[in-house]
């Protein structure tokens, strides 16, 4: 029995390296929420919780998060007992409906805080890893052709990435087919080249452009289109041989049954944020092995925190066909973490020390916060 005793949280703005465009927004700044629980025998968790694009990706904010973090989970959470996160997850979420962007950072920080306690590696407390690195994908989203040609070669030279995604949809179908078939030509089978839409096509659309990946090379299309649109996704999913994979369409595990039952998709994105935090993600990940359905472990373009909480979930997949995307902390300038997480030969390695096996810098961490003046909640213990 440890007591929370305070739950503190803050806003970190985060420049890109470059902008990052998608469908629906170009980023130039990423906002991290960042909550840290403490607890009465000196223990500390970390979570995070981070969208795109401000509410242009989903319906949770960052500033949305952080005021429901503070006003509403914080005083649920204060002075019980910081050693049964499931209990304190179902209590959360008795209370809180949706907001799975903020449960997400609540219980990531829930389960650092235990796993530290434990002296264990998160992985440990879920069950043990089955794999000690995550081939990562990179996004190619500068929108130039000639630019994500020369970015991809990069990568492969460097050993960073083998797997590329392209972020289309934001102009004509023949044009951006025409963007991936390039990019496909020039890298060959030197690379897996993947696609996502996110939303942006109807189903017509959908269809001419998928016969066009087909055609390219192209080895997936993520969320061709809107999320709650199943059953184009199940008659494209059966129509194409070109893997469909369901992302926005996600949020939880009530929705993986959904596109399970009614076979929507081939692939499942999943994402610890939008399945409401690591349980939720597991349970995404339990459906999908039950469906015969493959999994991919996705960002929400996350900082060092997530990601290594999202690695340390994906290392315990019994199945992680299409790999993951957890490249979040390489596309910010600087990350918030005391060191870096490792990324080599193609692949992020996950942490090993107690809990998320990750640590704040303080300066970066006070550098980078949007907020001077700090709200604090704390009770006596
Ligand atoms: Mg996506």
């Amino acid at each position: 029995m440890s007591k929370i005793v305070s739950i503190d949280t803050c806003l970190v703005d985060l420049p890109t390296i470059r902008p990052h465009v998608l469908a629906m927004a170009t980023m130039q700044v990423q906002t991290l929420v960042i909550v840290r629980i403490r607890t009465q025998d000196g223990v500390e968790g970390i979570g995070e919780a981070t969208t795109i694009g401000g509410l242009s990706y989903g319906p949770e904010s960052p500033e949305g998060i952080k005021l429901t973090l503070d006003h509403y989970i914080t005083p649920l959470l204060l002075g019980h007992d910081a050693s049964r996160p499931a209990l304190l997850m179902d209590l959360v979420g008795k209370l809180v409906v949706g907001n799975h962007f903020a449960k997400c950072a609540v219980e990531t920080a829930l389960l650092d805080a235990a796993a530290r306690r434990a002296g264990l590696p998160l992985s440990d407390l879920l069950g043990g890893r089955r794999r000690d690195s995550l081939p990562v994908a990179w996004t190619l989203a500068s929108g130039d052709t000639g630019k994500d040609i020369e970015e991809a070669e990069r990568m492969l030279a460097a050993r960073r990435h083998n797997i590329f995604k392209l972020k289309i949809g934001k102009r004509a179908v023949a044009a951006d087919a025409a963007h991936v078939a390039a990019i496909k030509a020039a890298l060959g089978d030197r690379a897996s080249v993947r696609v996502d839409v996110n939303q942006a096509w109807d189903e017509p659309t959908a269809a001419r452009g998928m016969a066009l990946l087909e055609q390219a090379g192209c080895d997936l299309v993520e969320q061709p289109v809107a999320g709650h649109l199943r059953g184009a996704m199940a008659r494209l999913s059966q129509r194409f041989t070109l893997a469909v994979m369901a992302d926005e369409g996600l949020t939880g595990p009530a929705s993986a049954f959904a596109h399970a039952a009614e076979a929507a998709a081939d692939v499942f994105s999943v994402k610890i944020q939008q399945s409401g935090g690591l349980y939720g993600a597991a349970r995404v990940g339990a459906i999908a092995d039950a469906a015969g359905i493959g999994l991919y472990g996705g960002t929400m373009l996350e900082g060092g925190v997530a990601t290594a909480a999202s690695a340390h979930l994906f290392a315990c997949f019994p199945q992680l066909s299409y790999q993951t995307e957890l490249f979040g902390p390489l596309l910010l300038v600087e990350d918030i973490l005391a060191e870096p997480l490792t990324y080599a030969d193609f692949a992020l390695t996950v942490p090993t020390g107690p809990g998320l096996g990750i640590r704040l810098d303080e300066d970066k961490l006070s550098f980078h916060r949007r907020d001077a003046d700090r709200p604090r909640h704390h009770i006596l213990s």
